[in-house]
């Protein structure tokens, strides 16, 4: 099993939670951008001699976008579709998102636990 980067709980079902992928890059993935770099660099360095390292900055560009969007996909929660980047672009959009998903989605446990609490607080009142 995969350690999670973080233990949180969603702000909006307050679900716990577990984000996989931390906000910026870790010590091992500026380990794997050094040995990318020397490897490319190595397998060009025939051709273009030590012009090759200049493919650090590409390499380091990949993953911080790649690392980005995981990050950002990891983000929204699987229980109710809430993201809080969107919520803090655009509130009303957020909104819309979350309720997008709950109609893709009407077997989330979300929805289950909503209904339960209602039928519980009808049923005392
Ligand atoms: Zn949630």
């Amino acid at each position: 099993m995969k350690r999670s980067a973080k233990d949180c709980f969603c702000a909006l079902c307050r679900t716990p939670r577990k984000l996989r992928y931390s906000r910026h890059l870790t010590k091992l993935h500026y380990g794997q951008i050094f040995v990318l770099t020397l490897v490319f660099s190595a397998v060009v360095y025939p051709f273009i001699s030590w012009k090759g390292l200049i493919s650090l900055p590409v390499i380091w560009a990949i993953f911080e976008s790649v690392h980005k969007s995981l990050y950002r996909k990891d983000l929204q929660c699987p229980y109710c579709g809430f993201d809080p980047k969107w919520y803090k672009k655009d509130v009303k959009l957020a909104r819309q998102k979350v309720e997008e998903f709950l109609k893709q989605n009407p077997d989330t446990p979300v929805l289950k636990r909503a209904k339960l609490e209602e039928t519980t607080y009808s049923q005392y009142n």
